[in-house]
């Protein structure tokens, strides 16, 4: 095989097709994604990061994302999504993999165009890889390597051992790399090595390892401390960064004008919903118009607990346009937006909120929405304080035109 001198360009083909068991073991039944390539990470699932530190290297000239074969088409429209919301500038295809990594690879690799000259291939589960790698990776083979891998010097003692565990040999540490992705590779002879594992049947757990078999010299350069694959439960505490380190407070304000007395349009009067608040109905009250069921302070605070998550607004993720919505309870509202906040790496310690309202009186029914907020926001009651106040007959809800809501809501890390 000769070198593949003046490498300059390449394609990225990250991994997310894996179904991270011991993850999905630890996150099922809990308000997470069970795979974890899913699990959101600065807002956006944990293989975007990958795509973000890509798209950073003037090099990368497109990205092929190969994701779960069952999940393959709504992935395509969460990426849609994600690049209208963050455009990398780069071309980007969606694959389906397959039962192996390297079928996952192999499948993401005839994505590639044939004309591009390398590749570089990535675990979505390795969220923290730096542009500066995917550049160290990519010089080594414009240098002329055919395949290259970031490496670490293993602190620990390695032991080789047999099936009952005795030791077979200890491999002199000094030799030793521990070895990341993205792995970088001239695209003919990596194609060449998965066919021939393809027909030979080879089973190996990375590339390098491909290629090292294939009889291509594999070239090790500096890996990255921080380029920790998540795997394990413990590793999820890596995915707080340190900006997020401190706590966050969330405000939400809402509003809900009430049906007047003479109304007969025929559209406001179907929007017609008797009065709850915090989840509490309230007797004698003005009915309010609303495409949900109208409850002003759970919207509120579905905004505050949006805005820890740094996830947009109520309106956004549901809205009044969308008939799954139409008289929704709104608890469904804040479990979302409960569900993002925890996704994020936060929780709730507490919340304050205050309805505006001139008429019901609302004094008798504080007590009862505070502890409903508390048991969905899975707080103690002390932790939840609900107000209601007047504008002094100012203003709309002086005017007994509507009423509306304020919530703040603190959250920590972890
Ligand atoms: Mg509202």
């Amino acid at each position: 095989m000769t070198s593949a001198p003046h490498i300059t360009e390449a394609w990225a083909v990250i991994l997310a097709a894996g179904g991270g068991t011991r993850l999905a073991q630890a996150l099922a039944g809990t308000c997470g994604p069970a795979r974890k390539q899913y699990i959101e990470f600065d807002g956006a699932p944990l293989f975007w990061r990958g795509a973000c530190a890509f798209a950073r290297v003037q090099a990368v000239r497109g990205l092929v994302l190969v994701f779960p074969a069952d999940d393959v088409e709504r992935m395509a429209r969460v990426v849609a999504e994600l690049y209208d919301r963050d455009p990398l500038g780069l071309p980007w295809r969606v694959c389906a993999g397959g039962a192996r990594r390297q079928d996952s690879v192999r499948l993401g690799l005839a994505q590639v165009p044939g004309e591009c000259p390398a590749v570089l291939v990535h675990d979505a589960a390795r969220p923290f890889a730096t542009a500066a790698l995917v550049r160290r990776v990519l010089a080594a083979l414009a240098e002329g390597a055919l395949a290259v891998a970031p490496g670490l010097a293993v602190t620990d003692t390695i032991k080789r051992v047999d099936a009952t565990g005795s030791v077979l040999e200890t491999p002199e540490r000094a030799f030793l790399r521990a070895v990341q992705t993205p792995q970088g590779f001239a695209l003919p002879p990596l194609l060449a090595a998965h066919a021939r594992a393809q027909a030979e049947g080879w089973e190996v757990t990375d590339d390098a390892g491909l290629m090292e078999r294939a009889g291509t010299r594999v070239l090790v350069v500096a890996g990255e401390e921080a380029n920790v694959k998540i795997t394990n439960p413990a590793d999820l505490a890596l995915l707080a960064p340190a900006h997020c380190a401190a706590p966050r407070t969330g405000w939400g304000y809402d509003v809900h004008r009430y049906l007047a007395d003479d109304e007969e349009d025929a559209k406001l009067l179907a929007k017609a919903r008797p009065m709850i608040l915090g989840g509490v109905p309230i007797p004698r009250a003005p009915r309010v118009i609303a495409h949900s069921d109208g409850d002003v302070l759970l919207h509120a605070l579905t905004d505050a607990l949006l805005g820890i998550a740094c996830a947009g607004d109520i309106g956004q993720l549901f809205p009044d346009t969308d008939a799954a919505n139409e008289n929704m309870p709104s608890a469904v509202f804040v479990v979302e937006a409960l569900r993002r906040v925890r996704a994020c790496g936060y929780r709730p310690v507490h919340a304050d909120l205050t309805v505006v309202a001139q008429t019901p009186k609302l004094a008798a029914h504080k007590a009862r929405m505070a502890a409903h907020i508390a048991q969905l926001l899975e707080l103690p009651a002390g932790s939840v304080n609900v107000k209601a106040t007047t504008e002094e007959g100012l203003g709309f809800t002086g005017r007994k035109m509507g009423l509306k809501a304020v919530a703040v809501v603190t959250a920590m890390p972890g």
